[in-house]
């Protein structure tokens, strides 16, 4: 146990506080689908774990948390030892192809594909484990330079590249916005990632979803479920500032 503590910073050891974060990111849920005329059904809270302990994720899994989001493949396969079976683990971060083989058959969904080469990585390791990918493809939406993610010009072909490959399947779009204090400046971007969801799914390409919108952070996910998220990608917001040192 002591070990453990020296892992974990204040708010870990504040009993209660997790809890108490993901109620008030469930009230903002619910208030801004209110505004949007939407069903709070509709968003999933995915609970981003990054750089937090175990203890940290258990009080998030007591109160109800299901769906967890990691960025490292060791990471994310420790904690899916470590933690209860039935819980839906998100690749949110850039997913390096030589690492595809550790996680296929452990995550429930894969938000960061964008490239044809990873896709037939991804495609090839299910294929041997006997298991479906479920992917989103990561579209650079604000255009910059230091971002994963395709452009959006390119993003139709490569979901058509994508379609026709086994073992693989394509659920929606993912972005990440930039980081900005007022979240009002990514609404056109989470509008135009939106827009590309709807322009592609009207073209009805076989073995294509395009009903998954994986968009919205700690700063800005009220804007982007007014403008259609369906996943919600909240880490600061509900296990406090990530200290990457303690890892
Ligand atoms: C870390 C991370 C998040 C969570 O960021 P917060 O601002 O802490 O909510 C969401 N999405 C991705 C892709 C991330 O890497």
């Amino acid at each position: 146990m002591e070990t453990k503590r020296q892992n974990c910073n204040d708010s870990c050891l504040d009993n209660g506080k997790i809890t108490g974060n993901i109620r008030h990111v469930e009230e903002n849920i619910r208030l801004a689908c209110q505004r949007a005329g939407r069903s709070a059904e509709d968003v999933t809270l995915i609970a981003v774990s990054k750089t937090k302990p175990l203890p940290m994720l258990m009080e998030a899994y007591r109160y109800g948390c299901r769906h967890f989001g990691e960025n490292k493949v060791q990471e994310l396969t420790d904690k899916y030892e470590k933690m209860p079976k039935d819980i839906k683990w998100h690749m949110i971060g850039h997913l390096q192809r030589n690492k595809v083989k550790y996680i296929v058959d452990k995550v429930y969904l894969i938000h960061g594909v964008d490239s044809l080469k990873l896709a037939e990585e991804i495609s090839k390791e299910s294929l041997k484990k006997n298991v479906v990918s479920h992917i989103l493809v990561e579209v650079n939406i604000a255009g910059e330079e230091t971002k994963y993610g395709i452009s959006k010009e390119e993003t139709e072909e490569l979901v058509r590249e994508i379609s026709v490959l086994p073992s693989i399947k394509v659920e929606g779009l993912m972005a990440i916005a930039p980081y900005v204090e007022n979240p009002e400046k990514n609404r056109q971007y989470f509008v135009e990632l939106q827009q590309l969801s709807v322009d592609i799914k009207r073209k009805n390409i076989d073995n294509v979803n395009m009903n998954v919108l994986s968009m919205g952070m700690t700063g800005d996910y009220e804007v982007a479920i007014e403008e259609g998220a369906t996943y919600i990608r909240v880490g600061t917001g509900i296990f406090g500032e990530r200290h990457y040192e303690t890892v």
